[in-house]
């Protein structure tokens, strides 16, 4: 079976299953299911699971090597943390960055993993990250395998940690323990200060009724999101009920199910990016949470999923794993309600035509998403067979490798009704997602000057940006000038907006809630729209429609694709001055079969730009140059040649062009890189650099806005300039910027806030 890969497995099982066309997701699961060849493919995906998991399987020899590079990566963080050169905020970073990368090395519950995880503690106390380093603590702990020699050392770090937190019921409970213990003259000197503390915590709490003693980052977790009554649904859209002022928040919803998007490492629980990781060691460090507290909010949904993602089983299966993921978060809730029911048609009807009576309000979450909006009837019938197969592969595995369906023993259904109804579930979800999944954007950090492991760790333990936790050093804060899609979420109360290419709202994502912000002011009884795809200023229309014709099975017919001339809006930022002298007119390069390929003539492959009126070929030598240059911005000679070429550029491409904007964003992010190595600019490169600044705000804020993630990342090189001196802002731009804000994550906005109070707002 090893042989066989998923498609492979996939495109077996639907070449010898014949079904009866139907909607009905059950009917084609049971359909399936008594096919005659049905028991050969559930033993093929029982075979094929196992050999994915047995090719992870690791032996004592490689589990030994772990281990001792464990302990070694755990001695490079000693090195840094005694180090005594150098900033020792950068050392505990470096130390710290070690320790974690020790922690992800270490296989099984061992002494390697425990003292990584009790080296981090130490480091992150050092730098301030108390509640992160109390969690490490007790992770060191629960391995079993803490050195009982140095128990009062982990202990004094939970009481500190404690202390700082102004957790009085921990301090109190770890003073206890420590009381316990023989103590030398040092540490019983330092009881003896955290009980003063103790008694000063228990005074101030008798002061102030409630104290917040979580992090930022933690307090979001608990803001609960409330649907806003400003908007009413009618049928399959969506209206405003009062007028709304362009900025505000639409409506805002609590996303029920994410999945990240391989590879990127946020949190499981709350979708923090932020964060020093806690990975799960059952999956080989597959994932990670911010804290214990969100590890212990998800162990419902990753008891279930630990093998999957040990053995790599997600990565394999796109979309269909937030099927999953909504199935084992929402399903178990509705159990109680549905377990007198003793025939599974009656109840799959239940499930998916309830209009809501039969629930209670707390689970009015799951019955949005099982009516959400499905292309089941749109589907072929072979692409239907293929998913539903999914949906079994996924069944089989919750059988043999969790205990899921001991869930349904106290129903008055058989264990195999529940499977169908399990799989049904599944399959309609995954042909909801396919077109009612929603990507969430974020910042992100950059990678472009940092070493890899940035990737892995979290940006947090990048040596040489911080100078506490979450404020940037001076000139940092181009790190964040990128963005990145970072998860797949289901979110049924967006799903109900209908497309246009010039939607309504705008979307912001902060961990686990999202916000529709108003776009520009809106009408009461105007329809909310949300954009399925890039908007008219950034596409073509034919190319938008092709794409909505072939995920969404529609033909856009919004204001923006009905327009005379459709394309004006996206063109405009591609408008091109002829260089022959004697031409010299303004035109648009569309004249090849791929539009798109002609607007981007200045990438290689697409060979070049002609004028429309003379012919003439283009030079386009220098835009090579440019490129070349911009990777040696520390030299002198350097920039006068790009600043130089910058502005012959300027003669030709016309207004906000996308390359001449393209350009100086690039240029600024290197200028900026090189004014942190120590370079020190000119009054003529300074004035160069200000236009240039200028005119990249503005392009930027005419394509898309003030309040985008685009604005934001460009303005985060703008906000380094105005903090070294290089820029000045008046008070009114400062304020304006700020606004911009307000489409930024929680975790993000502190950052960006931090960097304004530290630096900016005295400038
Ligand atoms: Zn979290
Ligand atoms: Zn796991
Ligand atoms: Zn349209
Ligand atoms: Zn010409």
């Amino acid at each position: 079976m090893e042989k066989y890969s998923f498609s492979e497995l996939l495109a077996y099982q639907v070449s010898n299953t014949k079904i009866a066309n139907s909607e009905n997701e059950l009917s084609i699961i049971l359909d399936i299911k008594n096919n005659q060849n049905f028991p050969t493919n559930r033993r093929m995906s029982s075979a094929w699971l196992k050999a994915i998991k047995s090719t992870h399987q690791r032996n004592s020899s490689y589990i030994q090597h772990a281990n001792q590079s464990a302990i070694r990566l755990r001695e490079e963080g000693n090195n840094f943390y005694s180090s005594k050169s150098g900033s020792k905020f950068d050392n505990m970073i470096n130390a710290a960055q070690r320790y974690t990368e020790a922690i992800f090395a270490a296989i099984g519950n061992t002494e390697a993993l425990a003292l990584a995880y009790a080296n981090r503690a130490m480091a992150l106390q050092e730098l301030e990250y108390y509640q992160q380093a109390y969690d490490d603590c007790v992770c060191a702990l629960e391995t079993n395998h803490y050195p009982v020699k140095l128990l009062h050392k982990i202990k004094m770090r939970q009481a500190f940690c404690a202390y700082y937190l102004k957790d009085s019921e921990k301090l109190k409970k770890h003073l206890e323990e420590l009381e316990k213990i023989t103590l030398n003259e040092n540490f019983s000197q330092r009881v003896k200060e955290l009980q003063r503390g103790l008694k000063n915590l228990d005074e101030e709490t008798k002061i102030k009724t409630e104290e917040t003693i979580n992090t930022v980052l933690q307090l979001k977790e608990s803001t609960e999101v409330k649907t806003d009554t400003k908007v009413a649904t009618r049928g399959r859209y969506m209206i405003a009920k009062n007028a709304i002022k362009s900025g505000e928040v639409i409506f805002s919803e609590r996303i029920s199910s994410f999945v990240p998007v391989d590879g990127c490492q946020i949190c499981q629980q709350c979708g923090a990016m932020l964060i020093i990781p806690i990975p799960c060691h059952d999956c080989d460090c597959s994932i990670i949470y911010c804290s214990l507290k969100c590890r212990r909010n998800h162990k419902n949904v990753h008891q279930y999923e630990c093998t999957g993602y040990l053995c790599r089983l997600f990565e394999q299966i796109g979309i269909s794993h937030l099927a999953l993921r909504v199935v084992l978060e929402d399903f178990p809730a509705i159990l109680p309600i549905v377990s007198y029911e003793t025939d599974i048609y009656k109840l799959w009807q239940t499930l998916i035509t309830s209009d809501g009576s039969l629930y209670t309000k707390t689970y009015v979450n799951y019955i949005q998403t099982l009516q959400m909006v499905t292309h089941m009837q749109k589907m072929s019938l072979p692409n239907k067979l293929w998913f539903a197969l999914v949906a079994d592969l996924l069944v089989v595995y919750l059988k043999d490798y969790t205990n899921f369906f001991a869930i349904t023993n106290k129903t008055k259904l058989k264990q195999c009704d529940w499977e169908s109804i399990v799989s049904a579930l599944i399959f309609r979800h995954i042909g909801q997602f396919i077109v009612n999944a929603h990507t969430c954007s974020s910042i992100s950090p950059t990678n472009y000057d940092v070493s890899s492991t940035t990737n892995r760790f979290g940006i947090l333990l990048v040596p040489h940006i911080w100078t506490k936790p979450f404020h940037l050093q001076r000139g940092m804060l181009h790190s964040f000038s990128e963005t990145k899609e970072v998860s797949a979420a289901n979110l049924p109360y967006l799903s109900i907006c209908n497309h246009a290419c010039g939607p309504t709202l705008r979307p912001k994502f902060s961990g686990r809630n999202f916000y529709a912000l108003a776009d520009s002011s809106i009408e009461k009884g105007a329809e909310i729209f949300n954009s399925y795809t890039v908007t008219y200023k950034n596409s073509l229309r034919n190319n938008r429609r092709a794409y909505l014709k072939e995920i969404y099975h529609f033909n856009c017919t919004c204001t923006y694709c009905q327009k005379p001339d459709p394309d004006k809006s996206y063109l405009k930022y591609h408008v091109y001055k002829c260089r022959n002298p004697t031409c010299g007119e303004k035109f648009v390069p569309t004249d090849k079969q791929d539009v798109s390929a002609a607007l981007h003539w200045w990438q290689v492959e697409n060979g070049g730009v002609s004028c429309t009126f003379c012919s003439e070929e283009q030079n386009v030598e220098w835009f090579m140059k440019f490129t070349e240059l911009l990777e040696n911005t520390n030299n002198a000679q350097t920039r006068l040649e790009l600043f130089r070429i910058y502005d012959i550029v300027d003669s030709f491409l016309v207004d906000f062009h996308t390359l001449k904007m393209e350009m100086g964003n690039d240029l600024m992010k290197m200028l900026i890189k090189s004014y942190n190595a120590g370079v020190k600019y000119n009054t003529f490169e300074l004035n160069k650099l200000v236009s240039i600044l200028n005119f990249c705000q503005r392009a930027t804020i005419d394509r898309w806005g003030l309040q985008s993630l685009e604005y934001v990342t460009k303005m985060s090189v703008l906000w380094d300039f105005i903090a070294v001196g290089a820029y000045q802002s008046t008070q009114l731009e400062l304020k304006t910027m700020l606004k911009a804000l307000d489409v930024v994550s929680d975790e993000y906005k502190q950052v960006f806030l931090n960097y304004y109070n530290d630096y900016l707002q005295n400038k």
